[in-house]
């Protein structure tokens, strides 16, 4: 019976152990099997890659030799051009060549400045980062303890209390302390800081309220370790730091350093200015956190003392202007690309409200709103600098308008005449050649001693480009300057370009110099101040406009001044500009700046159209300090022709509907078209005071009523030049600024007379 149990359980073990090895084995084979077949199928696509690779790189070559070829050929054309050139006018192409290799040289000399500069920067840089290395080394260690100390030391002279710290400490709050080491701070130096900090707190706090705090500790002080710092502390009181650490000091050099080495001078200099002036009194600044960022808008916590207007600086070479000072936090709005900011980022006061270089480096420049060169003609070297927002001169400094501003336009100087230190809106349509009045009287200052300032606000930069090409073309550029914030700038900058532009004019005008300035145009400042009022959360009133858009433009106009005597003599002519909807004067913006000038040039689209350009309307244009200004030969011819014209025109509408006109009627008519007609101008084709008036009265007293319109340019042509000729001492008399006496009038009238009969 066992034996039987026995065989029967061997014969099992041996079937079981047979179909296992079977089982095993197929599966060996076959995994086997797999293998070989990748392997097989791996050896196949290795031998097509190389083979890829073989037509790759004969492709490679192929090409090669193709581009050689082309080269080859192109070299071979352009020396056979070259020759027959050459053949054709050597002398061209050499000069031609004279000024390559000149460009050439100074591209040259220029990359190899701008290398070396960068160059030494980044060795400069280096040097920091090694010397921060070098001094983290322990064989400096007594000295780090030695700084830390000396910091200490220091704290009693550095730190005062700021306003912010008294209002916290009188709110009963303990002032937030944070002092930062490199190493660890020992228990006795924090003991000696808290115990100077104490002291100086309180005694502040007490010369503020008359009586000492009740408690005996005013702060609450953190100690935190940071060995970026490389040696010494940082401290930290609200948001005010005192920074006394290495690593902010290197920071400094460097940046000083590349600083002065981006004027042209050489970096070394500069390196040796930093060291000459580095000096061991600890770096003081206040802080503020970014704590949320929008539409060119960002909120700051912190910058508890910072004033209303002052510059920040943000990470990069990014600047904010404070605009809205709140509780806990403020607006401050950015002046520049803002993509980069986030929550969080550092923001650093400046100290000083938001200001532009200013002086006679500016003239024939194209700068932004914030004084800086747009023109890549290389640094401006300021005279000073000038807040942007500064006080309009007080009453007892200014003096009535008496001298006048020509502006070549016959129009203008005969029916709106402008002086200097005057405000005169031009104001009109898109399109009705406002910017042409502008730029007229610009090119027309030249010679005549007065300095000008164009302020593009809101424009395509094509536009500013264009108008900057014309004032070149015209010599003008040489007294002017350009300051330009264009559409795609951010609205921050719209709103402050005009500010900017009078500050660099008042600099002119403070030392006693002729100013004209023009604000093209003041529609678009508005818009721009009315997206950051919004975006600041400031109630929308009419127009959605702000409550305070008056404001905006009457403190920026009355900056224009003529000065007296004892102040320098000096004026600032403004000429702003608004563009209209539809000729609407009525509108919210049109009547608030028309209300602050001392007149306006109304330019009509209908007038534009139908050729009369400039398309001044002369009923509802009006110079209201100007006639005092006026030359008084030009006042003598022209006095009534205002009223005479606006009569004209009025009469004119009228006249299209009856055919039965009596005679008087008919000579306004034809005196009117005749003037009209004479008082057409083409853009820059200033006119002189002496040419106006000889025409104006000609006209004005009839002897153009028979000449046919299309002839009248030529009459006008004819009868100045024939007058200049026949009677020199008349111009001298306009020139000189005296009246035309009776009897010049009368031989005038004679010479006109004759002239008339030969034309
Ligand atoms: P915008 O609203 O676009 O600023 P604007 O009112 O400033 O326009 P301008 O740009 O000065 O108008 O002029 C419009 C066009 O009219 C320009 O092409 C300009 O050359 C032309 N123009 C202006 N004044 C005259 C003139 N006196 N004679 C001939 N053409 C003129
Ligand atoms: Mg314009």
């Amino acid at each position: 019976m066992h034996l039987k149990d026995f065989l029967f359980s061997v014969a099992n073990f041996v079937i079981l152990f047979g179909a296992l090895f079977l089982i095993t084995r197929k599966m060996i084979v076959r995994m086997f099997k797999e293998r070989k077949e990748k392997i097989i199928h791996e050896l196949e696509e290795s031998a097509r890659a190389e083979e890829n690779s073989l037509a790759i790189k004969t492709q490679v070559k192929l090409e090669q030799e193709q581009a050689r070829q082309q080269e080859e050929d192109l070299l071979a054309n352009t020396r056979q051009k070259v020759e027959e050139n050459s053949a054709a006018s050597a002398e061209s192409s050499q000069e031609q060549a004279n000024v390559l290799r000149r460009n050439a040289q100074e591209r040259e000399r220029q990359l190899r400045a701008i290398m070396h500069g960068e160059v030494s920067a980044q060795v400069l840089r280096q040097v920091a980062e090694e010397t921060a290395k070098a001094l983290q080394k322990d064989e400096f260690a007594p000295q780090r303890i030695a700084l830390v100390d000396e910091f200490i030391r220091k704290t009693r002279e550095a730190v005062s209390a700021r306003p912010s710290d008294i209002l916290t400490m009188m709110d009963g709050k303990k002032l937030a302390v944070t002092v930062t080491g490199a190493q660890p701070l020992t228990q006795e130096q924090l003991m000696a800081l808290r115990q100077t900090l104490n002291e100086i707190f309180i005694s502040a706090c007490k010369e503020a309220e008359g009586d000492a705090p009740a408690c005996s500790e005013v702060i609450d002080l953190c100690s935190e370790t940071d060995e970026s710092l490389v040696a010494g502390v940082r401290l930290r009181v609200g948001d005010t730091v005192y920074d006394g650490s290495v690593a902010r000091r290197l920071e400094r050099m460097v940046r000083d350093a590349e600083h002065e080495g981006k004027d042209g001078r050489p970096v070394l200099d500069g390196v040796r200015q930093a060291i000459g002036s580095a000096d061991n009194s600890l770096d003081i600044y206040q802080v503020g956190q970014v704590i949320s960022v929008s539409d060119g808008i960002c909120r700051v916590a912190g910058l508890a003392d910072v004033m209303a207007g002052e510059m920040v600086e943000l990470k990069g070479d990014l600047r904010g202007m404070v605009m809205d000072l709140d509780k806990d936090n403020v607006g401050v709005v950015l002046l520049g690309q803002f993509a980069g900011i986030q929550e969080g980022d550092i923001v650093r006061r400046t100290g000083h409200i938001i200001e532009v270089p200013v002086g006679y480096g500016m003239s024939g420049r194209v700068v932004d709103a914030l004084g800086r060169p747009l023109d890549g003609k290389g640094p401006i070297v300021p005279d000073g600098y000038r807040a942007v927002e500064s006080p309009a001169p007080s009453v007892l400094h200014r003096q009535g308008v008496t001298v006048p501003l020509q502006t070549g336009i016959k129009a203008i100087d005969a029916l709106v005449p402008i002086g200097r230190g005057q405000r005169e809106l031009i104001i009109g349509d898109r399109q009705t050649g406002k910017t042409a009045i502008a730029l007229d009287a610009i090119v027309n200052q030249k010679g005549k001693d007065v300095l000008c300032i164009y302020v593009a606000i809101g424009q395509k930069e094509s536009t500013v480009a264009n108008v900057v090409r014309r004032l070149t073309e015209l010599g003008a550029m040489d007294y002017t300057t350009v300051v330009c914030a264009s559409a795609s700038e951010p609205a921050p900058m719209l709103y402050i370009a005009p500010y900017a532009g009078a500050a660099i004019g008042e600099f002119f005008m403070y030392q006693g110099r002729d100013v004209l300035i023009v604000y093209d145009d003041l529609s678009k400042q508005a818009a721009a101040y009315r997206e950051i009022s919004l975006l600041l959360q400031r109630p929308p009133g009419r127009e959605a406009y702000p409550g305070d858009v008056f404001y905006l433009h009457s403190r920026l106009l009355e900056r224009a001044a003529r000065l007296d005597a004892a102040s320098g003599g000096g004026s600032m002519t403004a000429l702003p500009i608004i563009e209209t909807q539809a000729g609407d004067i009525s509108a919210y913006i049109p009547t608030n700046v028309i209300s602050i000038t001392d007149g306006q040039i109304f330019l009509e689209t209908g007038l534009f159209h139908s050729g009369i350009r400039p398309a001044i309307n002369v009923g509802l244009s009006v110079s209201r300090v100007g006639g005092a200004a006026q030359m008084p030969a030009m006042k003598q011819v022209a006095g009534r022709l205002r009223t005479d014209l606006a009569q004209y025109r009025e009469l004119a509408s009228f006249a299209q509907f009856g055919s039965e006109l009596d005679a008087a009627t008919q000579s306004t008519l034809c005196r009117g078209q005749h003037m009209t007609e004479l008082l057409k101008q083409n853009q820059f084709a200033a006119m002189s005071v002496e040419d106006q008036v000889i025409a104006i009265f000609a006209a004005n007293e009839g002897y153009a009523d028979d000449v046919e319109l299309q002839d009248m340019a030529r009459f006008e042509r004819e009868v100045v030049a024939h007058v200049k000729m026949a009677m020199p001492e008349l111009v001298d008399v306009i020139c000189e600024g005296k009246k035309i006496p009776a009897d010049m009038l009368d031989t005038l009238r004679q010479t006109l007379k004759s002239f008339k009969e030969s034309f």
